[in-house]
């Protein structure tokens, strides 16, 4: 292809972070699969998925790690993090604990990657707003402070999970082209 005559190549490392059940995995499953389990188990999960999509008429993919569950004994490694260009920090709208945890998630992001990375708060399971423990503006406030783009999303009901992945994506493309 024209691509790899120019000698150019975009892969991008992606992580997902959040507490344990904020729908991590299945955002993944959503975006790269377009699939939805709704008894996932924590302990299922894969290293990585490659997802490609096309800026400037380039093809551009994101590796995307998902935790294999560790966030339970909150022991994932610095592995985990390293090269990482862009992240996902996942709460739960409907489970304010899971709000709470953001900032510690935020801090092992900013001891682990450059901060220059694009990074994203999601708050997913928005088709849960009926048993909502943190409003739209919180969220939103949050990311605002931290210099975070936004975006509430449902991995159920596939609610802006291509849009949140794809301009994480495009931010770290911008930031390097
Ligand atoms: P993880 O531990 O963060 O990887 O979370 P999982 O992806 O395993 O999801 C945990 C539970 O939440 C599972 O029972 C999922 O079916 C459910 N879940 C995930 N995303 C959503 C969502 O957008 N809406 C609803 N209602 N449930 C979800
Ligand atoms: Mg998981």
């Amino acid at each position: 292809s024209s691509d790899e005559e120019d000698g150019e190549e975009y892969l991008f490392k992606i992580v997902i972070i959040g507490d344990s059940a904020v729908g991590k995995s299945n955002l993944l499953s959503r975006y790269a699969r377009n699939e939805f389990n709704m008894h996932s188990k924590a302990t299922i999960g894969v290293e990585f998925q490659t997802q490609s999509m096309e800026i400037d008429g380039k093809e551009v993919k994101a590796q995307i790690w998902d935790t294999a569950g560790q966030e339970r004994f909150r022991a994932v490694t610095s592995a985990y993090y390293r090269g990482a260009v862009g992240a996902l920090i996942v709460y739960d709208i409907s489970r304010r604990t899971t709000f709470d945890s953001v900032v510690r998630w935020l801090d092992e992001l900013k001891t682990h990657c450059d901060t220059t990375a694009a990074w994203m708060l999601v708050g997913n399971k928005c088709d849960l707003d009926n048993i909502r423990s943190v409003s739209v503006e919180e969220g939103k406030s949050l990311a605002e402070a931290e210099g975070l783009f936004f975006m509430e999303t449902s991995a159920l009901d596939s609610i802006n999970v291509k849009t949140a992945f794809e301009m994480v994506i495009r931010e770290i493309y911008n930031n390097v082209s």
